[in-house]
């Protein structure tokens, strides 16, 4: 398995030869940065955690060079940067038992630009041997420009593969921009209500990014609990956790779809669910 950097890596927690490791993979998130996974895709980590069939696999994009820095971390060079961030989703990955950890090392520019394409060649090349089920990547309305960037990326790579070589399902998840405000059916609810120490725990080893002056680790937690909470107003809480997804799954069964027309869709029932409430009670 090559890819187009030299500097890319495959990280094997448990040692597995390389295509060994990554033809049992299940489920795959495909994020901009390091800690995006552990906080956007915690479900299929736990869902998959000590089990022998179902396997997760993590995908890194950009390199983590110009990420923010404070505290211990203050006086770090880009490439010490890139340095500490690598080694903290090494740590992730170990801890929530992956399949496998790919980090692609692009700089954002890279990513970002759509008329390159060796990303989403090496996606391309990856998940034609991992061929995972579900695939996890960031929503289309989030609010981080390589965010979306990496969203885009991905669905033309799914949109390029033979039928047969297509996950069943893709999901946009939450990081930079919840989706509360999807209406309740157009959430897909990941739960999340068990495995707190784990979760923690995996968020946690971001300590470059903690200590850069974001609490990502309290904020992740206390939006899980807030959405369990928040998620429908006349319930109780069935769930102490939630993240939500929105379901991308049809951009990849129609794929002729424009990607904006489909965004508007959520946001224009969004407006409608709104307005009508207006007509209601106003
Ligand atoms: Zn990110």
């Amino acid at each position: 398995m090559r890819f187009n950097l030299d500097t890319a890596e495959i990280f094997i927690p448990d040692g597995l030869p390389v295509e060994q490791a990554l033809a049992r993979t299940t489920h795959m998130a495909v994020t901009a940065h390091q800690d995006d996974i552990e906080i956007m895709a915690a479900e299929p980590i736990l869902q998959c955690f000590q089990q022998k069939d179902i396997w997760f696999t993590g995908v890194v994009a950009t390199d983590g060079r110009g990420s923010p820095r404070d505290d211990l971390y203050k006086d770090y060079t880009d490439e010490e940067m890139r340095e500490v961030r690598i080694k903290e989703q090494k740590k992730a990955a170990f801890l929530g038992e992956y399949a496998a950890q790919i980090l692609l090392d692009y700089p954002s520019r890279m990513i970002k630009d759509n008329g390159n394409r060796n990303v989403v060649e090496d996606l391309v090349a990856l998940i034609r041997v991992a061929k995972p089920k579900y695939i996890y990547t960031h929503n289309l309305a989030d609010k981080h420009d390589t965010h979306v960037a990496v969203a885009f990326r991905v669905i033309d790579v799914i949109r390029s593969l033979p039928d047969a070589g297509r996950p069943e399902k893709l999901y946009g998840c939450e990081v930079w921009r919840s989706l509360d405000w999807l209406l309740d059916s157009d959430k897909v609810p990941f739960n999340l209500g068990s495995h707190e120490n784990l979760q923690a725990a995996l968020l946690g080893v971001y300590d470059s990014q903690i200590c850069g002056g974001k609490r990502y680790d309290l904020a992740s937690m206390g939006r899980r609990k807030a959405n369990a909470t928040y998620f429908e107003s006349h319930g109780v809480d069935v769930t102490q956790g939630l993240s939500f997804g929105m379901d991308l799954t049809p951009l990849i069964l129609d794929t002729k779809k424009p990607v904006n027309d489909f965004i508007q869709e959520f946001i224009g029932r969004f407006a409608k669910d709104v307005a009508d409430r207006f007509e209601r009670v106003g």
